[in-house]
Formats: structure tokens, sequence, C-alpha cells
């Protein structure tokens, strides 16, 4: 597939301007290879509008159309090497799908994903280009992330990619004992990144540092 021009990308989306994002990473103090190499491997340039796509490959958020954006890969690598550090994850839950870009990054990396966005546009066309990259643990619900995914839980992490003002208790009870999830908190303008691991008895809280991430936004479009 990598050899598909579509794919491995030419000018402004070849490997070189590729591994220059992921030398950038590195710098920025991501060192899981795993996650580097999918930054590597997986074309963002087909998760961003065309004539976007010059730009795919810039450590920035770029508009993915009804007002949000597709996260930046620093955020992207940083939320998902937090995730993985700790042990092999089988059900990973993900709250906002957006254009399905973090989903693609994540999928090989863990056992299934199970993904709700509640703008249905960006879901189908992310439903689209994940089933265009081949990528077949991934199931997609349209919906209102705050609640979770009561039926699959519980789920051994849980990445979270729009802010709520708290954590919603739904997710917290939907993580497995040993499970964790990684979740922007907070307003606009003064949001931590946390990482939050249930245990028999509560919850430990960890901050990862400052993040800029849309709402959390209650009820579905
Ligand atoms: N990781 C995504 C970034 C998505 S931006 C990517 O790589 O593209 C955050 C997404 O969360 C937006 O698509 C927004 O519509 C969605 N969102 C906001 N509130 C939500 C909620 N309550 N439930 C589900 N999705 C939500």
């Amino acid at each position: 597939m990598m050899n598909d021009p579509r794919y491995s990308g030419i000018g402004m989306t070849s490997a070189r301007t590729r591994e220059r994002l992921v030398q950038r990473l590195r710098e920025q103090g991501i060192t899981n290879l795993t996650v580097l190499d999918r930054v590597r491997n997986v074309p963002r340039h087909i998760f961003v509008d065309e004539a976007l796509a010059s730009r795919a490959y810039e450590d920035t958020a770029l508009p993915i159309g009804f007002g949000q954006t597709i996260s930046q890969p620093y955020i992207v690598a940083r939320m998902t090497e937090a995730l993985l550090e700790g042990g092999r994850l089988g059900k990973v839950l993900e709250i906002g799908t957006g254009c399905g870009y973090q989903t693609a990054v994540l999928a090989p990396l863990v056992g299934r994903i199970f993904t709700v966005e509640r703008i249905e546009g960006l879901q189908q066309r992310a439903k689209a280009r994940l089933r265009e990259l081949q990528i077949r643990n991934v199931r997609f619900r349209h919906g209102d992330g705050s609640q979770g995914w009561k039926s699959q839980a519980p789920f051994d992490g849980i990445l979270v990619a729009a802010a709520p003002l708290s954590v919603p208790e739904a997710l917290i009870e939907q993580l497995a004992i040993g499970g964790r999830m990684i979740v922007p908190v907070g307003p606009e303008g003064q949001q931590q990144l946390v990482r939050i691991t249930r245990r028999e008895q509560g919850v430990e809280r960890r901050v990862l540092g400052l993040v800029a991430f849309v709402p959390l936004v209650s009820g579905q479009t």
C-alpha cells in the first residue's frame, strides 16, 4: 500500500517531508519508536482537504470542516505515547473521532478501538478513510461520547480528544481496574492534559502538561 503514490506522497507529502516531522517530534521529547513509526507511515495528507495537503506534515492543527480541527501531530504522538505507557491495551475507547487521524495512528498498536463522534459528517468521512487504509479493528459510533460506550465497557484505555470541564463520571466507570485514560481537562485557555489510572480504591491522577483542545460538547448533532 505504501507504494501507492496516493499514500506514499510526493513533494510536500513525501517521505523526506515526513521524516522532518518525525525529527521534530523527537526533539520535542517523543521517544516511543512505534509511535514515531506510525507518524512516519500514516498518510496525514489524506485526512485534510486537498487544498491543505501540502501543510499536512507541519506540526500544526488544520481545519477539517464542521468548525473542527485535526489535532497537531505532536499532541497525537504525545497522547498515544502516554496511553501506551504501562503495557499492552486490548480494548480502547476514543472520544472525538474527528477526521480519524488519531484513530489511524493508534489502531495497529492496540487490540480494538471503539470510537465515538458527535458530528455525523465527520464520522462518515473518518470511516471511509480508515477503510481505505485497510484498518479493520475500529468500530464507529455517532453520539455523545461523554456517556462513553457502556455496552462495550470496561476499556483498558480511554483517549479523549476534546476537553470537558471535569472528567465525566461515566468514562471513569467504564475504565477497567488498572486501565488508563488520557484526557484534556478545563476551560479554553487553561486546559491540562491528565492521565487517570483506575485502581481498586479510586483513581490516580497525573498532570502531563498544558494543552489546547476544542471543548467536549454534550449532545449530538
Ligand atoms: N483526534 C481528532 C481530533 C478531533 S477534534 C483527529 O485526529 O482529527 C475533537 C473532536 O471531538 C471533534 O470532531 C468534535 O466534534 C468531537 N466532539 C466534541 N464533543 C464530543 C462529544 N461529546 N462526543 C463525541 N465527540 C465529540
